[in-house]
């Protein structure tokens, strides 16, 4: 099997900016991308100190396919157990933008605080291929906007690339310490 590790991308990697295609018949290739999906993001986890991997779009293991998991309880490191989105779409936004900390998979280290809705209703498939509905909110609903932005090439920073003072860094200890605009700006890994 491969390592998880090499299936990760991260910037610059210009796969990150690219749409991803709809699933159409789910086959035993779209099963296998969710596993691998699943491996990445505990395996990511076990490599890191003082933080949780929550979610994922396949895009971050370079299959450009709108699929996205989300832990079922990322409040317990204990719970590995995913919940698979098919074809997921955002289809109401609810509420007033919110601003909260967010981070990437594929940027390493670099957090930012991003406007979101506190509320969304969403539509996708499961992993058997049968449709459901979601209405989602608070953190769940950030995480949700987070990954479906992935399957369209967005990634969190290009919401808030031109915003002062929005960017910030992981330190050794676990803190977040806030980067200067203009080594944001200058830094040719993330734009
Ligand atoms: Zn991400």
């Amino acid at each position: 099997m491969q390592n998880p590790r090499d299936m990760l991308i991260t910037l610059p990697n210009p796969h990150l900016r690219q749409r991803s295609k709809r699933v159409g018949v789910i086959t035993k290739d779209i099963h296998k991308i969710v596993t691998d999906m699943e491996v990445t993001v505990i395996d990511w986890e076990n490599s890191r100190d003082h933080e949780v991997g929550v979610a994922l779009a396949s895009v971050q293991i370079d299959q450009l396919f709108k699929i996205v998991i989300v832990r079922n309880d990322y409040d317990n490191k204990e719970d590995r157990t995913f919940k698979v989105f098919i074809n997921p779409s955002i289809t109401k936004y609810e509420g007033e933008l919110v601003e909260d900390f967010e981070g990437c998979l594929s940027i390493q280290d670099i957090y930012g605080k991003v406007p979101r809705y506190p509320k969304i209703h969403l539509k996708a498939m499961d992993i058997e291929g049968k449709p459901f509905k979601l209405i989602a909110e608070g953190f769940l609903a950030r995480v949700l906007q987070h990954e479906i932005d992935h399957t369209k090439g967005i990634i969190f920073i290009d919401h808030i690339r031109d915003l002062k003072d929005a960017f910030f860094k992981l330190n050794s200890e676990g803190n977040l310490e806030q980067l200067d605009d203009k080594t944001v700006q200058n830094n040719h890994i993330l734009w």
